[in-house]
C-alpha cells in the first residue's frame, strides 16, 4: 500500500516535471553550447526570435557573440566550475545583443549537461526589462506620493538626516517647514477625492515653483506638506521664503468650472536652535503649525516664540520703511550744542526719528542699520540733509545768530559714489553757505579704501563744509588716519564721558584726546553729558564745545526753536554762569 503510494508520487512528479520543461520551453530562451569549442548546439524559438537570427545563423556563432562585452576566453572561466564539477551552476546578468544591434538586458543561468559523450551547458535565460521595471516602481513607490510625484515621508526622513549631519559639520542652519491646508477639507469632501487629489498636484506644484532645486519637499500624506531649506542662512530669510511660500499658495486655483482660494499654515523648525535631531525638528515645526493655525491659519509662526516677535517687528518696520518716505512719516529732531566757555548755542545735530504710524516715535538704532540693510538708507540719508540745511537757511533768514548744523552720515550714505555731488546740490538748492553744515562720519568710515575717502574728503573741505569724527574713541582710532585726514572736529564718544567720574582710566583717556586735538589742530566736541560734574570736568580741561542731557535733549522743530529764541539764558537756568 505504502510502497505503491511511493511509486504513484514518483511518477506523478516525473510528469509534472517534464510539463514544467516544456513550459519553460515554451516561453523562455533556451539553448545549448558545446562546452569545448562554445558553438550553439541547439536554441529553442523563443530565443532564435529574442534574438533576431535563424536557427542557422545562430548554430555558426557561440553565446560570447550575442553577449555584450563578454569574449570567448571569458565565457570559457565562466563555466570552468560548472566542467569540474565544482558548481551546481552559474548565473551572470549581462544584455543580450540583437542581430540589428539593439540590446535587452538579462539573466542567464548555465547548468552542465552530458549528452551522448558529448558535455554541453545549458542557459536558461530570463528577460529582466520585467523585473527592471517592477524594481523601479517598488523604489518609487516606496520613496514617492504616487499622487503629487514627491518625495514621500520615507525620502524625507532620510533627506533631513542628511541634511543634519552637514549642518553639524558645517555648523550651518537647517529650516523644516510643515505646511498644513487650512479647511481643504471643505473642498475634499464635496468634490470628491479625484478632485481633491489634482488640487493637491497644483499645490505641490506652488511649492516648487517658491523652492530651490536643493530644497526637499515632501507631501507627508492627507493635505500636510513638510519642507527642508538647507541654503538659508539667516532667520530673517527664512520668514521670507514662509511668506512667499504662503503668498504662492493662496493665488487662486483654477480648476474645470470653479475657482479656490486656499490658504495654508506653516510651522517653522530651526536646528540647532529648535532641536538637534529628526523628531524633534519635525515634532516642534509641526507643533508651531498648529499655533498658526490657531491665530486664523494663512500665516507662519516659529517654534520659538521669540523668533515670531522678533521677525514680526522686522517686518513691520520693514514692510514701513518702504513707505515712509513717501508718506512723510520721518521728522528731524535737533540737539543743541554749546559753546563750554560763552554757553551760546553754537550749533545743532539733526537727528532723525520716524513717526510710525503703529509704534509712534522709533528711535535711529532700531530702523537706520535695518535701512542700510535694505538698501533704503541712501533716499532717507538726502532727506535728512536736505530737510537739515533748509531748517537752518530758514532759521538764518528769520534772523537767529548764524550757527551750524551737524548731519550724521552712514558708512553705505558715505561710500556712495556721487557723494560729493549730492552735497554741492543740496547746499545749492537750499543756499545755505557750506561753512554751516557740519558732516559727522565715524572712524570705521574711515578705514576702508582710505584713498578713495581721502580724495572724497578733501573735497567736501575745499567746498567749506566741516569735517567731525562722531564716537570718537570707541572705533580703531589710529593716529596715523588723525594726521592724514582733513578732520576739523573730533566728538568724544559719549561712553567715555559717563565714566569720567568714577573712572580714572575714563578720565585720562578724555584729557589726552584733548590733548591730541590741541597738537592736530582740531576742535573738541563731548557728547552725552548728563551732569553737572561732567560738565565742569570738561571745561577745566578746555573741551570747546559740549552737547548732552544736561543741557538739553534732541527737540522737536517748536521746542528747539524757543532755545534759539532764549539761547543767552541757559548759564543762569543751570547755575553755571561765566
Ligand atoms: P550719534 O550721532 O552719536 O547721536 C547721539 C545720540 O546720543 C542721539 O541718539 C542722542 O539723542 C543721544 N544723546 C544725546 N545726549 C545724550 C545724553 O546726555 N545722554 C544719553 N544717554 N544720550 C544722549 P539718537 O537720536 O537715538 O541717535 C542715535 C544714533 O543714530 C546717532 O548717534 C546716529 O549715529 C544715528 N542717527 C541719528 N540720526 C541720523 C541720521 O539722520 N542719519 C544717520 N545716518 N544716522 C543717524
Ligand atoms: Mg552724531
Ligand atoms: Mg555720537
Amino acid at each position: 500500500m505504502n510502497s505503491n503510494r511511493a511509486k504513484d508520487e514518483r511518477e506523478n512528479s516525473k510528469v509534472l516535471y517534464h510539463h514544467f520543461l516544456d513550459i519553460m520551453y515554451e516561453s523562455h530562451e533556451i539553448y545549448f553550447f558545446d562546452s569545448s569549442t562554445l558553438k550553439f548546439v541547439e536554441v529553442n524559438a523563443v530565443a532564435c526570435r529574442n534574438l533576431g537570427y535563424s536557427l542557422d545563423e545562430l548554430l555558426t556563432l557561440t553565446p560570447a557573440d550575442v553577449m555584450v562585452k563578454l569574449t570567448d576566453e571569458e565565457l570559457h572561466r565562466l563555466i570552468q566550475p560548472l566542467i569540474a564539477g565544482k558548481q551546481g551552476v552559474v548565473s551572470l546578468e549581462t544584455s543580450h545583443l540583437r542581430k540589428d544591434s539593439t540590446i535587452y538586458p538579462v539573466e542567464v543561468r548555465l547548468h552542465r549537461i552530458e549528452k551522448d559523450h558529448q558535455t554541453l551547458v545549458l542557459a536558461i535565460v530570463n528577460d529582466i526589462i520585467e523585473r527592471k521595471q517592477a524594481e523601479k516602481m517598488i523604489h518609487y513607490l516606496a520613496y514617492q506620493d504616487h499622487i503629487t510625484g514627491l518625495p514621500n515621508r520615507m525620502l524625507f526622513n532620510d533627506r533631513l538626516s542628511v541634511s543634519l549631519s552637514n549642518a553639524k559639520r558645517n555648523q550651518s542652519l537647517v529650516t523644516v517647514l510643515f505646511l498644513d491646508l487650512d479647511r481643504f477639507k471643505h473642498f475634499n469632501d464635496p468634490l470628491g477625492h479625484d478632485k481633491g487629489d489634482a488640487i493637491l498636484r497644483q499645490v505641490a506644484n506652488k511649492l516648487k515653483q517658491c523652492l530651490r532645486e536643493n530644497d526637499t519637499i515632501s507631501r507627508f500624506g492627507g493635505d500636510e506638506f513638510a519642507i527642508i531649506l538647507s541654503h538659508v542662512s539667516r532667520v530673517e530669510d527664512v520668514g521670507k521664503v514662509a511668506g512667499r511660500i504662503l503668498d504662492k499658495v493662496s493665488e487662486s486655483i483654477a480648476f474645470e468650472e470653479f475657482e479656490f482660494h486656499l490658504t495654508a499654515s506653516l510651522g517653522i523648525s530651526l536646528f540647532p536652535h529648535d532641536g538637534m535631531t529628526r523628531e524633534e525638528l519635525l515634532k516642534n515645526a509641526h507643533s508651531a503649525m498648529y499655533r498658526a493655525k490657531e491665530r486664523g491659519g494663512n500665516g507662519y509662526q516659529f517654534y520659538a516664540s521669540e523668533m515670531n516677535a522678533r521677525m514680526y517687528e522686522r517686518l513691520k518696520l520693514e514692510n514701513g520703511l518702504h513707505k515712509a518716505l513717501d508718506r512723510n512719516e520721518f521728522i528731524l529732531y535737533y540737539q543743541p550744542q554749546y559753546d563750554s566757555k560763552t554757553l551760546q548755542v553754537t550749533g545743532v545735530e539733526a537727528l532723525v526719528r520716524w513717526n510710525h504710524p503703529e509704534l509712534g516715535l522709533v528711535p535711529p538704532a532700531e530702523f537706520i542699520p535695518l535701512s542700510e540693510e535694505i538698501g533704503h538708507v541712501v533716499p532717507l540719508g538726502i532727506w535728512v540733509l536736505y530737510n537739515a540745511c533748509k531748517q537752518n537757511k530758514i532759521w538764518q533768514e528769520a534772523g537767529y545768530p548764524p550757527m551750524s548744523i551737524s548731519v550724521n552720515l552712514s558708512t553705505k550714505q558715505f561710500k556712495q559714489s556721487n557723494l560729493v555731488q549730492l552735497v554741492a546740490d543740496v547746499l545749492r538748492d537750499t543756499e545755505l553757505d557750506p561753512r554751516y553744515l557740519k558732516l559727522e562720519l565715524t572712524e570705521t568710515d574711515m578705514m576702508e579704501n582710505t584713498d578713495e575717502i581721502l580724495l572724497t574728503l578733501n573735497q567736501l573741505k575745499a567746498m567749506g563744509i566741516q569735517i567731525m569724527i562722531d564716537d570718537f574713541g570707541k572705533g580703531y582710532s589710529s593716529l596715523s588716519y588723525l594726521k592724514k585726514f582733513p578732520v576739523d572736529i573730533l566728538k568724544i564718544d559719549q561712553s567715555f564721558i559717563r565714566e569720567i567720574e568714577t573712572n580714572s582710566s575714563e578720565r585720562e583717556i578724555v584729557v589726552t584726546i584733548l590733548h591730541l586735538a590741541k597738537i592736530l589742530d582740531m576742535k573738541v566736541i563731548a557728547e552725552g553729558i548728563e551732569i553737572k560734574e561732567q560738565f565742569q570736568f570738561l571745561r577745566k580741561h578746555k573741551c570747546d564745545e559740549m552737547q548732552g542731557y544736561f543741557f538739553s535733549k534732541p527737540l522737536p522743530l517748536s521746542e528747539i526753536e524757543q532755545i534759539l529764541k532764549q539761547n543767552k539764558q541757559v548759564g543762569a537756568s543751570k547755575g553755571i554762569v561765566g
